[in-house]
């Protein structure tokens, strides 16, 4: 997983990859000129993209609350805003021939009968309605909830496009439950992964995030998780996400976790 405007495709490919999932910052612009110039530089270095990622202007993710209180689909003021974008999102994709976009809706409610769960519920059917008509699945990103009212959720919507990017480490950071078991419950519906680590929120400081980590260092058990995608029968890419501020440390992050998936996978 990389980021536009962050990330070059040649670092991309210097660390061993060719296809991956492309995120975009919520200031970018999805004209028809950015489109055929992604176009273009992903033809040229013979890169595909599997997932488009939305991300959206005004997101923090400082600590639980916040992330609550600014992330996707789930804050009110933003949410007429962020559809919009999402539905750019998809036509930019479209544009690229990808055929799966994705991002966090935020943190569901438990309650089903919860406002913000029914207008997210309604919102979430018009963007896959919206993605379905250009032959793309919407994938949910996991973690912000647990997966049981992911699950319930995702049903509730019912909607044969919709999917789950699911997210190991985010389960951890968020205290979301057991990767794992998370990742069994929702095996059908998962399309996607993030290779991501982490570990555990402090238990001292009310509403904090665990702390992400580099590949294998973190409280998910990588070995576990691939053997896990092969028990499923994962068939999708392996997309590296790291989250790391410092550019270079990312980028040799990531070239270290592209080296251990890559021995895992051929166990
Ligand atoms: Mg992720």
């Amino acid at each position: 997983m990389f980021w536009a405007g962050r990330d070059s495709l040649a670092e991309m490919k210097s660390l061993g990859v060719r296809c991956g999932q492309l995120g975009i910052p919520g200031g970018m612009e999805l004209n028809a000129g950015a489109a055929s110039a992604w176009k273009a530089d992903l033809g040229r270095e013979r890169f595909t993209l599997v997932t488009v990622f939305a991300a959206y202007n005004g997101e923090s993710y400082a600590d639980i609350p916040t992330v609550a209180r600014t992330v996707g689909f789930i804050p009110e003021a933003t949410r007429r805003l962020r559809e919009q974008r999402t539905k750019d999102l998809s036509d930019f994709a479209a544009a690229l021939e990808v055929g799966s976009i994705a991002c966090h809706i935020g943190c569901v409610p438990e309650d089903p009968a919860h406002p913000d769960y029914i207008a997210v519920r309604e919102m979430v059917r018009r963007v896959c309605d919206h993605a379905a008509a250009q032959g793309q699945t919407f994938a949910l990103e996991t973690g912000q909830e647990s997966a049981d009212v992911l699950l319930r959720f995702f049903q509730d919507v019912d909607r044969p496009n919709l999917r789950i990017n699911f997210d190991p480490a985010n389960m951890i950071l968020y205290g979301s439950g057991d990767p794992i078991e998370a990742l069994r419950l929702l095996a059908p519906h998962v399309i996607s992964v993030h290779c991501k680590d982490g570990d555990w929120p402090p238990r001292d400081v009310p509403g904090a995030l665990g702390t992400e980590r580099p590949l294998g260092q973190g409280a998910v058990g990588i070995e576990r998780f691939v053997q896990t995608l092969r028990e499923i029968g994962f068939r999708g890419t392996l997309n590296v996400e790291r989250e790391a501020e410092d550019q270079q440390q990312r980028l040799s992050d990531m070239r270290d976790a592209v080296q251990l998936l890559n021995r895992l996978a051929r166990r």
